[in-house]
């Protein structure tokens, strides 16, 4: 780990009641995606140990609840400020761990303390309401409260800014917090648990538990304290929690994957398009729910697009994301190595072109990290595995289509639904796809499809619930309704 201004942001325990907590399970080693380096070793806990810190957030709502929602709205102000004020530590500690450009984390970072802002805004804006009564001496109030504890559980892709998009609405809401990240980023949770302590939340209030994932999931469904459960990451992990959630009836809250088409049609500006099939595809390396999986272009355009695009895709600079140099970092594990180079050799046996890139980098040996040739692969077959499965890397298609009619039936056969991205001049056009489009957030002439003001989420397989604008707060809410009679 580079030197921090701050050195206490690196924090190595799981953290709940206020404290840092030994663990009592074995540890778990983090190393650095870009050459193998060790990053550091978390404790983590057992599942009756993850009960206690359940426990600690259930003992901490009460009073949670009852603060005044200003009151919490200046915690989650001080939170933001932290977080802004430490952002350069924190996007180098989420760099070593997670590989992506320190440019794409500092970015991060401030998006994420954007959405605790929002939301220490909208604290105060949680209104019920009056509805007008059938008889007048009755009066019907409708309150809006706190669901109680909840769990949150996140992936390494972004190691901060989905932990804050999910923390922050349920903290404003009165709601205590007890979060699993991913095994590979915890350092970034830490951080963030770290700013929240110093923010001055008080004891049992926002707690991070470390550990294995399975044996945690298992007690956030089935501790009767624990009425929410947030989770973003695959969708095979997200159906095996909401079959869990049952048992119990939690509410759920899922952000799972997708697999986005990206339109251009004739009429759009090809030089804007490029650029934003560069930036969807390959910013954090590929490795984003909302990253582009496949790109069709209008016939007129298929060539210039298709020549244009690899060029631009050649030229990525691919290395460590601590080199400012870095366009590309690496990838999260061997693993995906293996999956990219399995779906590049499904897609080439079954016909498709390669079109640039294709192979693992020639780093990985050298340094022991985790490289993948920026890849463009055209013309694929249409049961080729790249056009069905969530790619996740730094790999993309391009096939042409004919009309209007053609690729809104590809784009749309697909079980995900999260984003969908297209280019055109023509307004009519861009109301009749976003129409048409079955995604639950279609971007028309921009790569850029997520802020704190907008509701981000999926429909079909890619997830339930929204999170991001005032929207985001309702899955931390219930209403409670009060009839008055006797007036
Ligand atoms: P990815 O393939 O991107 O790592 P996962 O869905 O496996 O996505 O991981 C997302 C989050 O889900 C991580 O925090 C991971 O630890 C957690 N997770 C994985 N398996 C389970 C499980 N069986 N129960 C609860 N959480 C899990």
């Amino acid at each position: 780990m580079p030197d921090l201004q701050d050195a206490d942001l690196l924090r190595h325990r799981p953290f709940f009641s206020g404290q840092w907590q030994a663990g009592d399970a074995p540890p778990l080693a983090i190393h650095n995606p870009a050459n193998g380096a060790l990053v550091g070793e978390v404790e983590t806990l057992g599942a009756q140990r993850v009960e206690i810190a359940v426990a600690a957030a259930e003992a901490a709502f009460s009073a949670w609840r009852d603060l005044p929602a200003r009151d919490r709205a200046v915690l989650l102000e001080k939170w933001a400020a932290l977080i802004a004020e430490h952002a350069d530590d924190l996007a180098r500690i989420m760099t070593q761990e997670e590989g992506k450009p320190l440019a794409e984390a500092k970015g991060e970072i401030a998006g994420g303390a954007a959405f605790v802002k929002w939301y220490a805004e909208e604290a105060r804006r949680v209104y019920g309401e009056i509805i007008p009564s059938f008889a007048g001496d009755r009066r019907l109030l409708v309150f809006r409260e706190p669901v109680g504890v909840c769990a949150a559980i996140t992936p390494w892709n972004f190691p901060s800014s989905m932990i804050t998009r999910k923390a922050a609405p349920a903290l404003a809401a009165g709601c205590p917090v007890v979060l699993k990240p991913a095994e590979s980023t915890p350092f970034s949770a830490l951080a963030l648990a770290e700013l929240a302590r110093r923010a001055g939340f008080p004891s049992g209030v926002f707690n991070v538990v470390l550990g294995n994932p399975a044996e945690i999931g298992r007690v956030f469904t089935a501790h009767p304290a624990v009425r929410k459960l947030s989770f973003t990451g695959s969708t095979r992990v997200g159906k095996l929690l909401l079959a869990q959630a049952a048992g119990q009836v939690q509410k759920v809250t899922l952000e799972l994957g997708g697999n986005a088409p990206f339109i251009v049609f004739d009429d759009a500006d090809l030089d804007a398009a490029i650029a934003g099939a560069v930036a969807a595809k390959f910013r954090n390396a590929g490795q984003v729910c909302v990253a582009v999986n496949r790109i069709y272009v209008q016939e007129k355009l298929f060539g210039a697009f298709v020549a244009r695009y690899a060029e631009q895709i050649a030229a990525l600079k691919v290395g460590d994301g601590a080199d400012p140099q870095t366009q590309v970092g690496p990838v999260i594990s061997a693993r995906v190595l293996e999956r990219l180079e399995g779906l590049v050799q499904d897609a080439l046996h079954k016909g498709a072109e390669l079109v640039t890139g294709g192979h693992v980098y020639p780093l990985r040996g050298e340094t022991g990290g985790h490289f993948f040739e920026p890849t463009l692969i055209a013309r694929p077959a249409p049961d080729a595995r790249l056009l069905h499965e969530e790619i996740f890397g730094p790999l993309v298609t391009v096939q042409s289509f004919r009309d209007e009619a053609d690729v809104i039936r590809q784009a749309n056969a697909t079980e995900y639904g999260l984003a969908s991205y297209f280019y055109t001049r023509d307004l009519k056009r861009a109301f009749t796809v976003s129409g048409r489009l079955q995604y639950g957030m279609v971007a028309v002439n921009t790569p850029v499809i997520a802020s704190e003001s907008s509701p981000f989420g999926g429909i079909k397989a890619s997830g339930l619930g929204r999170e991001g604008s005032r929207h985001g707060i309702e899955d931390y809410l219930e209403y409670k309704t009060v009839w008055l009679a006797g007036l």
